[in-house]
Parts: structure tokens; C-alpha cells; sequence
């Protein structure tokens, strides 16, 4: 025959950092074109050189499975 065990209710600090954990895991998630894919390529638009140094310009993600086949879609 098995024992029932009364657990405490979870309030110690061990379970707040288990929450906080898994809270914190939830926000990570992939990146994902439309089409499926995963492989994805950075390109920055619009940079200055600035005495041989580039800087500035927009930062974009773009999904290199669509890239090859001619299409310029943009995931991030
Ligand atoms: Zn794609």
C-alpha cells in the first residue's frame, strides 16, 4: 500500500528560484521564417564609414533559405 505525504505549501526560497528559472527560460524562443527554416543571416543597411571604421546603419535577420531562392524576407 503506498504512504501519502503531506507537502508544504511551496513558499521556500528554493522554489521561488525554480520559478524565477523556468520564468527566465520561457523568454528564450528560436527564430523562424514563415517558410520553416532556422538559418538566418545578419545584414546591416545603411553604414557610414567614419575615418575607415564602419558604424552605424540597421541591423536585420534575414532567413537565408528565402535569400537563395531570390526572395528578401525579413524575420527579425
Ligand atoms: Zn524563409
Amino acid at each position: 500500500m503506498t504512504k501519502l505525504i503531506l507537502v508544504p505549501k511551496g513558499d521556500s526560497p528554493k522554489i521561488k528560484q525554480i520559478i524565477k528559472r523556468v520564468n527566465a527560460f520561457s523568454k528564450v524562443a528560436f527564430l523562424q521564417c514563415a517558410c520553416g527554416s532556422r538559418d538566418m543571416i545578419q545584414v546591416t543597411t545603411g553604414l557610414l564609414l567614419d575615418g575607415g571604421t564602419p558604424k552605424g546603419g540597421t541591423k536585420q535577420w534575414l532567413c537565408a533559405s528565402c535569400l537563395v531562392k531570390g526572395v528578401r524576407s525579413i524575420v527579425y
